[in-house]
């Protein structure tokens, strides 16, 4: 791929975009127009659901929980696996008696199954009381979309197959005030042999240094204590840029920002996790101690045929790399079960690196056919019920891992950022340590959004209880 500057959509673009918001807002003048907004899916699809409701934000919708009551239902959607997407259809077919009883509701439907054009199809022609449909490439233009929704009978469609440029400046409207998303690059340029992603997102494009650091410091400014820098490889953040940035320099950069306490990032690509990262992991002071590093499989045969472009032995030498520098870091992965092809044998590999390398934590998958991936063309597939099977196994030795580390963790003291009260509780406050645990203990409103210590009195697998010292 050829170097580029930045590309974003231009000034006049954005404004006209801004207009529509505008005139949507005027026609909701003495109004109350409710919405309901869901996101499936990745935080880079939550990311994109807080600019869909930082623009609905503007043209005076107020976001409500409750079908019944909203004038538009809006669906941002996930195509990474079938049960996203099954879950998607389930909710359109419930939503058509409402529409009957009440004509004038939009139903909206975008994100990254809106770019698969058999989905499109399909629903144009099983969910017809949908309104309004558009993809991840122009989810900018939302705003003239809704508006040439409200003023016609029409279905509208407007998906985008190619990737466009990046949409700076639009309005935004974040879940989390203190951890905010922040979306570093888009797309991906890796076509694992199991993934639909490149083909939804489009290729790789970075954001500019600046506008991410602006963004950042605004966030520090409002009280943000923490960022989540996104992308699907941050690792080859800055790849496809003129100037001379790539993901450690970014992180440097993001440490010196005022007011953020605390700096995440996901998903690193094994492949490109370089030195300098890991040093600038060592390093900057705001970085947390916490690497999530897909291995998806610890068999090196497999990992060639997903095109992961690493070995097992590689992979294992990164994990060393790792912890020699940075101490104390704990590791998070994700594994895919039952990828075609995958036999006993190469189930154990992935077995045995979850026992060598001993995880934190994993996301562990089910593989899922992909319609227009490599893998979803082949023969052997893996029956569900081996799948099943071995998925059921490395949850199992998942688990106790994950416990082992965990007890070892009594009595130690963390820095804990207080998030809030923990669910159906009215004393018991949570947060995270920097390496990503989640801590419960007894506190009170006053700690939201303070970094305090806590020393751990009891452990469990997904969790720790402690007392403040
Ligand atoms: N870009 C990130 C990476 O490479 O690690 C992750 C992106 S993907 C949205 C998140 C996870 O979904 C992947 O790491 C993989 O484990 C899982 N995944 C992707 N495609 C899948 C499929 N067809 N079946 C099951 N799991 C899948
Ligand atoms: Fe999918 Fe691989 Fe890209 Fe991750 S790196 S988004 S798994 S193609």
């Amino acid at each position: 791929m050829g170097k580029r500057e930045t590309v974003c959509i231009s000034n006049e673009e954005i404004l006209e975009q801004k207009a529509f918001i505008n005139l949507i807002k005027e026609l909701n003048v003495g109004k109350t127009k409710k919405y309901v907004l869901n996101t499936f899916g990745c935080q880079m699809n939550e990311n994109d659901s807080e600019r869909l409701a930082g623009m609905l934000s503007e043209m005076s919708y107020i976001e409500s929980k409750d079908n019944e009551e909203a004038e538009l239902i809006i669906f941002n959607t996930c195509c990474v696996r079938e049960n996203a997407e099954l879950k998607v259809y389930g909710h359109l077919g419930s939503l058509k008696k409402l529409k009957e009883q009440k004509p004038n509701l939009i139903i909206a439907v975008c994100g990254c199954m809106m770019q698969q054009s058999e989905v499109v199809e399909h629903i144009k022609k099983k969910f017809r009381h949908v309104d309004l449909i558009f993809g991840t490439h122009n989810m900018y233009k939302f705003p003239e979309l809704l508006y040439n929704s409200l003023n016609s009978d029409k279905n509208i469609i407007e998906i985008w197959e190619e990737e466009g440029s990046i949409a700076e400046g639009m309005p935004i409207e974040r879940n989390n005030s203190l951890k905010s998303l922040v979306t570093v690059m888009y797309g991906c340029n890796n076509f694992c042999s199991y993934c639909i992603v490149p083909y939804v997102r489009g290729r790789e494009r970075s954001r500019s240094t600046s506008e991410i650091v602006n963004e950042v410091k605004m966030l520090g400014q409002h009280n943000s204590k923490e960022v989540l820098l996104l992308g699907q490889n941050v690792n080859s953040y800055g790849k496809d840029l003129n100037n001379v940035s790539d993901f450690a320099k970014l992180l440097n950069e993001v440490d010196k920002i005022e007011g953020i306490e605390r700096i995440r990032f996901m998903t690193s690509h094994p492949k490109d996790l370089s030195e300098d990262l890991i040093y600038a992991i060592r390093d900057c002071k705001k970085v947390c101690e916490h690497l999530h590093l897909p291995i998806q499989s610890g068999s090196t045969r497999i990992l060639g045929e997903m095109n992961r472009k690493y070995t097992k032995e590689h992979y294992i030498s990164l994990i060393d790399k790792v912890r020699l520098n940075v101490k104390g870091i704990s590791l998070t992965t994700d594994i895919i079960v039952g990828f075609p092809g995958e036999t006993d044998e190469d189930f154990e590999e992935t077995i045995d690196i979850l026992e060598k390398v001993r995880f934190d934590s994993a996301y562990t998958f089910l593989y899922s056919k992909r319609t227009g991936t490599p893998a979803a063309k082949r023969e052997d597939q893996v029956s569900e019920e081996v799948k099943k099977k071995r998925f059921e196994k490395l949850i199992i030795v998942q688990n106790k891992i994950s416990r082992e580390i965990n007890d070892e963790l009594f009595g130690m003291e963390f820095e804990v950022l207080v998030e809030g009260l923990s669910k159906n509780s009215t004393s018991t406050y949570t947060g995270r340590t920097r390496t990503n645990k989640i801590v419960n203990f007894i506190g009170n409103e006053d700690l939201i959004g303070k970094l305090i210590n806590i020393r751990i009195e009891k452990i469990q697998t997904w969790s720790l209880e402690g007392k403040i010292i």
